[in-house]
């Protein structure tokens, strides 16, 4: 079954390709899904591959141009067609033996409110062991979803031990009420991301990453 036309690929081999992908069951849904190299490093080296975890996202941030629609969550299918599209570009040359792939989940959409990025992921970690992939989840850490993110240390400790999980949590500003503005969903605290940093690291782990989107409005 196939979930997604290409509608246009554009970009530079040099640097990214990003795949603007529709759905062919809804013509409203509209997805991306990107693949970039990280100069200096060649291919052999380090090779980004990024995939959307919903079909537009919910959580309405301000400075994200994903927020202006939400149509649900993509499906395991969904989230393997989009990672296959891009390794069927690649399967006569070296990037799917690079040292490092990095596999990022993150928009469109936020990771945690789709419980199929779970099973996608144990899949990967299962069926994909020839290929050095290295997820990493980028999220604004939203309450409710403790259990997802339990669930998601399994996989980590698992699948991907020794630093080949990425968990990045996405700030974007060190004032808390700014934070409730410009991410406008229950999110949990600095607080409580310090502790379940404390209980997700294990030794040998990649160390967490905080993010912060830069803009002539961003309060520190
Ligand atoms: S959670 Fe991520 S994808 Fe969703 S609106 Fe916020 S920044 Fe955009």
């Amino acid at each position: 079954m196939v979930y997604f036309d290409v509608v246009e690929k554009k970009g530079n081999r040099d640097v990214a390709f990003v795949y603007l992908l529709k759905s062919t069951k809804d013509k409203d849904v509209l997805i991306e899904c990107v693949e970039s190299l990280d100069p200096p490093f060649p291919p052999s080296e380090k090779w980004v591959i990024t995939l959307s975890s919903q079909k537009g996202c919910p959580a309405g941030c301000v400075f994200c141009d994903a927020s202006y629609y939400f149509k649900g969550n993509l499906s395991k299918e969904e989230l393997f067609e989009q990672l296959n599209l891009i390794l069927e570009n690649h399967k006569n040359d070296e990037y799917p033996k690079s040292k490092k792939i990095k596999l990022h989940l993150a928009r469109m959409g936020e990771p945690s409110f789709n419980d199929n990025v779970l099973a996608f992921l144990s899949e990967v970690g299962k069926n994909f062991q020839e290929i050095n992939f290295i997820p990493s989840i980028a999220t604004i850490a939203p309450r409710g979803r403790e259990d997802w993110f339990y669930k998601l240390k399994e996989i980590k400790d698992n699948f991907f031990s020794q630093g080949r999980f990425q968990l990045q949590f996405s700030l974007n500003t060190t004032d808390e009420n700014e934070r409730e503005k410009i991410m406008p969903v229950k999110k949990w605290s600095f607080s409580d991301i310090s502790k379940f940093g404390d209980f997700w690291l294990k030794e040998n782990d990649r160390l967490i990453t905080l993010n912060f989107a830069l803009g002539k409005k961003a309060v520190f």
